[in-house]
């Protein structure tokens, strides 16, 4: 199984590394040409408004769309779930527009836009999943088709529609490998419940943490691209930095 991580920006060497501690070939995948062969792709997080202008510039928006119509498996973590969703009202970029959700971005408001909470997702076994959340989306609205796997507040922050695959949250900045898992078995059509035990993978009694972070901030005023002012302490959102002024 090969599978390609969109390397436009955002946080594309921690799939890569969840992917290896699953055994799993991963590429990153900037042109078109790169998609030949894989077997699903991950789209991180990053900043939607940047991932999608670059899509556009390596004219990937279109093979991108072309796979998921034959069902090709794509996760999207946080920005990545925004650039799937058919309807974002706040982007004024195109987005990939796959999956028949519409999406808020940064949706926790500037107080709580980055922050860590507990989350049940029964797909993905063995207990609460640490999820965070950096000036995350929330979708706002799921239509026919679409399973919610989890919600926080009452809205769905991790949603799945067919092999389409995405979450609000950043699986990849914790060391917790059961949503990698979890759509490794969506590639592999094997979403049963009878072999477990391979959720067993980044137990969450002691991993699942955050890795080496333990603090998140913003900083910065607002400067028309949100993301600009986003900071965090231990561990910087990979490619951040690639948009700051
Ligand atoms: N707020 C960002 C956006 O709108 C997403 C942030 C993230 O991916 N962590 O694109």
């Amino acid at each position: 199984m090969k599978i390609g991580v969109l390397a436009l920006q955002g946080a594309v060497a921690e799939h890569i590394q969840m992917l290896s501690a699953l055994d799993t070939e991963a590429v990153p995948v900037r042109l078109p040409s790169q998609l030949d062969g894989l077997d699903a792709l991950i789209i991180p997080g990053g900043e939607s408004t940047t991932i999608s202008k670059l899509l556009t510039d390596y004219s990937l928006i279109e093979p991108i769309r072309k796979l998921a119509e034959q069902g090709f498996p794509i996760l999207g973590t946080c920005a990545g779930l925004i650039l799937l969703a058919k309807k974002v009202p706040n982007l004024e970029m195109e987005p990939i527009g796959i999956m028949d959700i519409e999406v808020k971005r940064n949706a926790f408001g500037r107080q709580v836009d980055s922050f860590e909470a507990d989350l049940e997702i029964p797909a993905l076994h063995n207990g609460t999943f640490h999820g965070i959340f950096i000036r995350a989306p929330i979708v706002e609205k799921v239509e026919k088709g679409v399973e919610i796997l989890c919600q926080l507040n009452d809205k769905p922050v991790a949603v799945r529609q067919g092999k389409l695959l995405a979450c609000a949250f950043h699986p990849e900045l914790t060391d917790d490998l059961r949503l990698h898992r979890y759509f490794l078995d969506i590639v592999t059509g094997d979403t049963s419940t009878t072999n477990l035990s391979r959720y067993s993978e980044g137990a969450p009694m002691q991993s699942g943490r955050p890795k080496n972070l333990t603090q998140h901030e913003v900083s910065g005023e607002e400067s028309g691209d949100p993301s600009l002012s986003l900071r965090m302490t231990g561990k910087s959102l990979p490619g951040d930095a690639d948009c700051k002024k």
